[in-house]
């Protein structure tokens, strides 16, 4: 669990000194914090167990460190352990320096900076959830708001399963939950790791157009456009991205386009940097 992390005991709160608050939660508060002797710099997410207990959600919150903290590629925020007391449980999470996503993103307003920009989250995404695929741990739950910034501007994904899901506030101070959901999770049917396909194809118009493709005043109105994938391109998107969109938004998830296939893009191929 604690590879490249600089201590191995046991902690206690007492070992952290604490900074600044970094966010709020349902659950709890995120604070920037620092290892006493060594001052190596983490994010400490507080949560309470009454609150977990009243809404009953040990379990996910059980899960979603099992699988995170077995999770280690840049551009998946790390879980480096966990420890609790009497009435709170502290996550050491990774720093994710330049925060959230969507403010770095409002900063970029030319249309070059912003394709670019767009296809760099592209890849890093296609990048984390082929291994996560590789290792059986689906997301399901890609959206803005999961999505952190490290140093160099790389993403970071934040709340792995559902848990965090349902232990984030961060949709409900922005909007509707559903913008997001694929069609095969809507109709209750099973689904696999492809339901991570298609949350990219909606980040990516959200990420080029500022709103998600299927967001309707009403939800009843949400899901009917999602399940007859009723996307409409703004004439101003490049037609390469609305190639790139229109494959992994596809009804059936076996029709949508591979990872692998994401990376070797026309488009994504024409904005890269690498
Ligand atoms: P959460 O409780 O996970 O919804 O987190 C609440 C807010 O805290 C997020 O929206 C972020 O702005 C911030 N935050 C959470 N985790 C981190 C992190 N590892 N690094 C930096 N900021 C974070």
């Amino acid at each position: 669990m604690f590879s490249s992390f600089p201590i191995r005991r046991r902690l206690r709160i007492d070992d952290f000194e604490i900074g600044r608050p970094l966010g709020k939660g349902k659950f709890g508060n995120v604070y920037l914090a620092r290892l006493q002797e060594n001052h190596f710099l983490v994010a400490l997410k507080v949560l309470f167990k009454s609150q977990i207990e009243k809404e009953g959600l040990e379990h996910q919150l059980r899960r979603e460190i099992e699988i995170q903290a077995h999770l280690q590629h840049p551009n998946i925020l790390r879980l480096y352990n966990y420890f609790h007391d009497s009435r709170r449980v502290y996550l050491i999470l990774e720093y994710a320096p330049r925060g959230e996503l969507y403010k770095e993103l409002q900063k970029s307003h030319r249309l070059d900076e912003q394709r670019t920009a767009t296809v760099r989250i592209m890849e890093e995404l296609a990048d984390a959830l082929i291994y996560c695929h590789e290792k059986k741990v689906i997301h399901r739950d890609i959206k803005p708001e999961n999505l952190l910034l490290g140093l160099r501007g790389e993403v970071k994904i934040a709340d792995f399963g559902w848990s965090v899901h349902t232990l984030s506030l961060r949709r409900k101070t922005m909007c509707g939950t559903l913008d997001y959901l694929p069609p095969e999770m809507i109709e209750g049917r099973t689904y696999d790791e492809r339901v991570d396909l298609w949350c990219i194809g909606v980040l990516c118009y959200e990420l080029l157009v500022g709103n998600p493709p299927f967001e309707s005043p009403s939800h009843t109105e949400t899901y009917r456009r999602i399940l007859k994938v009723d996307v409409r391109f703004p004439s101003s998107m490049p037609s390469g991205a609305q190639d790139l969109i229109s494959k992994l938004l596809r009804y059936q998830p076996f029709e949508r386009l591979a990872l692998a296939q994401v990376l070797e893009h026309p488009w994504v191929q024409a904005h890269s940097q690498r």
